[in-house]
């Protein structure tokens, strides 16, 4: 028998989470598991607990009955998905502590196993690829099929990065087998942008300075600039992507700033380097060829400290043959 199933069989209340500022594997793979319990244990009491997510987003079943901020509720099981450490579960960790049961199901290479059972699978594209098969396939339906392909296609950036493999392929083709409208979950919650995120793409790719040679694109946006185009942080996803696929660059910086001296910091690599050792140095973590920290200071001093480590890790990686 599958033990992640029997933990949600033997729970009468189940609470389920990710990370901070939920992207869309956060979102694709708690509510793809919580359709599913929704449909295969009704009598349970299950709920989601996540920050407010893309509006992109809110075309996924059961999305109205998201949570937003924490409550007293002690759960016999709580899950953290998409989380490589405790401190990203924001102001849910709370909940997550005084459960029952903690689960934790992730695929970040900095994951620290906090929870009592640990489903971390470093070779899956996204969270909401392990929700596949820890679930049973034959009962999973088009609505929580619908928030896994979500999840799967955002993580392999529409199943391009190098974390996508045959099976991410078979998985989101059986998903597709179920009826969902694939185009369109690709084209509204990834490539549609609108005008203001088009507006700030634009604003943040002319800014964009070439560092260390060449080797290095960044860019940031201050917190003025997203008031003055009327922008959230959700407005930014894709930008790093964009910076990334700049000819030439072995790496990708993106800033923007979250409160007084803080940015939160997206990196992402084309070669070997691994950014999320450089993201955990600064108290971050990630993938290795994607990865985010948030760092204190002004943007000139966070730039500077970024670059010293990527320029050093870089000429280990060239010392080393890479
Ligand atoms: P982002 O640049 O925010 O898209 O994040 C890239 C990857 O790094 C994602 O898998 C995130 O979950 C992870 N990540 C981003 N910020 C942090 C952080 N502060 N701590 C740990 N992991 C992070
Ligand atoms: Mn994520
Ligand atoms: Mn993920």
């Amino acid at each position: 028998m599958n033990k992640f199933l029997d933990a949600i069989r033997q729970a009468d209340s189940i609470g389920i989470t990710g990370h901070v500022r939920p992207d869309g594997d956060c979102f694709g793979s708690c509510m793809g598991l919580y359709n599913y319990i929704k449909e295969q244990f009704p009598e349970k009491e299950t709920l989601v607990y996540l920050e407010k997510a893309a509006p992109e987003f809110s075309f996924i079943s059961r999305s109205n009955e998201i949570r937003h901020t924490p409550d007293e509720k002690e759960y016999s099981l709580f899950l953290a998905l998409d989380c490589g450490s405790s401190d990203r579960l924001g102001s849910f960790l709370p909940l997550f502590e005084k459960a029952g049961k903690r689960i934790v199901v992730d695929h970040h290479i900095s994951n620290t196993g906090f929870g009592q059972e640990n489903y971390v699978d470093l070779t899956a594209s996204s969270t909401s690829e392990i929700i596949y098969t820890l679930l049973e396939e034959e009962k999973i339906s088009r609505k929580s099929g619908e928030a896994l392909y979500l999840g799967i296609a955002h993580d392999t950036g529409v199943f391009k990065h190098s974390c996508t493999t045959k099976r991410t392929m078979e998985i989101a083709g059986k998903l597709m087998e179920l009826g969902i409208p694939y185009s369109q979950i690709i084209d509204q919650t990834f490539y549609q942008k609108t005008y203001v995120q088009n507006q700030v793409l634009g604003r943040c790719l002319l800014e964009s300075l070439l560092l260390l040679e060449g080797k290095v694109v960044a860019s940031c946006i201050d917190k003025k600039t997203m008031e003055f185009y009327g922008a959230e942080s959700s407005d930014l996803d894709g930008i790093i992507d964009q910076l990334r696929v700049t000819k030439g660059v072995s790496a990708a910086i993106f800033l923007y700033e979250t409160g007084f001296r803080e940015y939160k910091v997206s990196l992402r690599s084309n070669t070997e380097l691994d950014v999320s050792k450089i993201a955990a140095y600064f108290g971050g973590g990630g993938h290795k060829k994607a990865a985010g920290c948030t760092m204190s200071g002004c943007y000139r001093d966070v730039l500077t400290n970024l670059c010293q480590h990527i320029g050093a890790a870089m000429e280990q990686e060239e010392a080393m043959g890479n």
